[in-house]
């Protein structure tokens, strides 16, 4: 039985795709770029992450923990990465989620299950599912397995991606997709590497094997100050559009909800100085897009 490894299930969700959806967030991700705000989604394995401002100082998960990986801290419990296997037990005994598992496996029926509590919404907005991660091509047969059983329900189907997967998984998993949210981050290589870890010339050779089969997508670009806005990296997404037949493109300013985590999970958080892009810059972007002849939808169309 095919299973799945899911961070987050959330209803009610409009900005992912027509209608109201509930967006499943599937975990791994083969980028690493620097303004993530879901690091809890990066790793294909369960995490374990910390709230230490909820701990009461009971000291069950030192006494449950097999590595001796816990310890208490000023302020709630501190974890010794280099030791912690990720068993997880210290958060099966914390009694106030001081500690808790990022990450929980489904097989498709019980997602399936899950999902159509919201049928009626679904039905009632033009709504549906939405695959989003991490990278959700990361999980391809339980990815695969799971929009064709929504397909059969009748549910709409929307995939979020940044592309990054051999062409056969995208391939296959296009048949049960409804649309593709396609995300554009970097054109040049060099840049791509560097803010993402990985070469963009995989993302941008599936958009055009994409648009050949004829699949609906939307494009997403994230603005990420000196990072993503550059004149050369406008252009370059400009270029790809057109050369793809493409007129529309939605813009996603980068925010910083999701910093905390950083400290939770102890990873990096590298973007530091980065700012959230100002109305005025968001207006220069969409007015270069729209000199190109690129119309620019916003989240709240
Ligand atoms: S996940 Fe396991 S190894 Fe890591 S701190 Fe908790 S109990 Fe210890
Ligand atoms: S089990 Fe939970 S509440 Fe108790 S000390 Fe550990 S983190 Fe704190």
């Amino acid at each position: 039985m095919t299973k799945g490894l899911i961070f987050n299930i959330q209803r009610y969700s409009l900005h992912d795709g027509p209608g109201i959806r509930t967006t499943i967030f599937l975990k791994g991700c083969p980028l690493s770029c620097w303004w993530c705000q879901n690091p809890e989604s990066i790793n294909r394995e369960p995490d374990l992450m910390r709230q230490p401002d909820r701990c009461l100082g009971c000291g069950s998960c030192q006494e449950a923990c097999p590595e001796g990986a816990v310890r208490s801290g000023k302020v709630g419990p501190v974890i010794d990465r280099d030791l912690c296997t990720r068993c997880l037990k210290c958060t099966v005994v914390c009694p106030a989620e001081a500690l808790e598992a990022v990450g929980r496996e489904y097989t498709v029926s019980e997602l399936v299950r899950e999902a159509l509590k919201d049928r009626f919404i679904f039905d009632s907005s033009g709504g549906g599912v939405t695959f989003s991660g991490g990278e959700p091509l990361m999980q391809p047969d339980f990815l695969e397995e799971s929009l064709q059983a929504f397909c059969k329900e009748g549910i709409h189907t929307v995939v979020d991606t940044s592309g990054c997967a051999p062409w056969p998984i995208l391939e296959k998993i296009s048949v049960y997709t409804d649309l593709f949210l396609y995300d554009l981050k970097l054109i040049d290589d060099l840049e791509s590497e560097e803010y993402t870890g990985l070469s963009s010339r995989l993302s941008v050779e599936n958009l055009k094997k994409l648009v050949e089969k004829g699949a609906l997508i939307q494009i997403r670009m994230p603005v990420v100050p000196l990072i993503t806005d550059s004149i050369a990296n406008i252009n370059s997404i400009a270029d790809l559009l057109i050369e793809c037949g493409l007129n529309e493109l939605e813009l996603i300013p980068y925010h910083n909800y999701g910093t905390a985590k950083y400290a939770r999970l102890d990873l990096e958080y590298r973007p530091g100085t980065i700012k959230v892009p100002t109305a005025e810059q968001m207006d220069r972007i969409k007015a270069r897009f729209e000199n190109r002849g690129i119309r620019i939808s916003s989240e709240d169309d």
